[in-house]
């Protein structure tokens, strides 16, 4: 047998903190499953792999849904099992279609819970315009779940031949967020603590397939694209950096967060940079078609709040810097273990 690549006096167990979406989840995709399952669709790391089949260029992906609760302000697992494959599919360019699904079950489940859960999940696939087609139901006994589990994946078919890829990230490219972020990680965090606020603050749970339709209609120039969800907008950004191997500037006045998802994070020690998203992304733009593109997010429901937070650069490549609001410069890292298990 081949020697597990992550060494016994490293991690001898998984941990909590591998599903964070930081460096040890990175640390844990590339040592175990990518060094072994090896291919040139899987090495592109992207939200979905595209691939063609006869005439048609379609996109797949996969994700797994263990958010606790289940039950949150703004959302549940449910629509977040199918907005969170949807976005996926539409950051790579595509168009999603079909849906599949699958359900783990804790025994003890009230009906009425799973109820709600799969109607909502019928609202969020009419909404996004997508069928989920087939499915697959697990019981396990009480206690070795925790209520449910939920899986989805899907398959879409890519616009016009479009090539969603951060190769496609040079310097001097604008940088895109789609909206505020921090939003579902704090009312995740606010329904477990049971904090309370002025108004609730909502999870921002929400398909992205018309935005980035959106988008395309109004530029060819689109080069990368990605849902900002678990580990953040800085996971997302030095996921970018270090695939297209670029560097990547911001500025900290630049990114929208809403003032009482700031005031929570000052309460919980949190930073708005690394908590997640399940309706934001960010995109990158040749910097011609830029204000193009912000036009187009701006005039569609979920990206009313977009801004330009920066550019690709020459300097500092693989690294993210941010330009603070007293006018330094700090880096970005990319989150190293948990700052919110169990998130999505
Ligand atoms: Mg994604």
């Amino acid at each position: 047998m081949i020697t597990c690549p992550i060494p016994k006096n490293e991690y001898e167990k998984v941990l909590l903190a591998h599903g964070g979406g930081g460096k040890l989840t990175h640390q844990l995709i590339e040592k175990i499953f990518v060094s072994q399952f090896n291919n040139e669709l899987l090495n592109e790391q992207n939200d979905s792999a595209v691939f063609n089949i006869e005439n048609a260029k379609l996109a797949f992906t996969t994700d797994s849904y263990v958010v606790q609760p289940i039950f949150f302000p703004g959302g549940n697992i449910g629509e977040l099992a199918v907005n969170g494959t949807v976005n996926d599919l539409a950051v790579a360019g595509a168009k999603p279609l079909y849906l599949s699904t699958g359900f783990i079950i804790e025994e003890g489940l009230p009906f009425e819970d799973l109820w709600k859960i799969v109607l909502s999940m019928k609202e969020a696939a009419d909404k996004a315009g997508v069928k989920i087609v087939t499915g697959d139901t697990k019981v396990v006994e009480r206690g070795k779940g925790d209520k449910v589990f939920i899986n989805t994946s899907g398959i879409g078919a890519v616009y016009n031949n479009l090539y969603i890829s951060p190769r496609n990230c040079k310097a001097g490219d604008l940088i895109i967020l789609s909206g505020k972020i921090g939003d579902h990680g704090i009312a995740i965090m606010s329904a477990r603590e049971g904090l309370e606020f002025e108004t609730e603050i909502l999870s921002d749970t929400a398909p992205l397939n018309g935005l980035v339709e959106a988008m395309i209609n109004s530029s060819k120039n689109i080069k990368m694209m990605r849902d900002i969800t678990r580990g953040g907008l800085s996971s997302s950004l030095n996921e970018i950096a270090s695939s297209a191997g670029v560097g990547i500037e911001i500025e900290e006045d630049k990114i929208p967060i809403n003032e009482q998802v700031i005031g929570a994070c000052e309460i919980l020690g949190l930073d708005p940079l690394y908590i997640a998203n399940e309706g934001k992304l960010v995109a990158f733009v040749n910097p011609n078609d830029s204000e193009k593109v912000l036009n187009s997010m701006k005039n569609h429901e979920f990206g009313i709040d977009a801004e330009i937070i920066g550019e690709v650069v020459e300097d500092h490549p693989g690294r993210v810097v941010m330009k603070t609001s007293i006018g330094s410069k700090r880096i970005v890292d990319m989150i190293s273990g948990e700052q919110l298990p169990r998130i999505c």
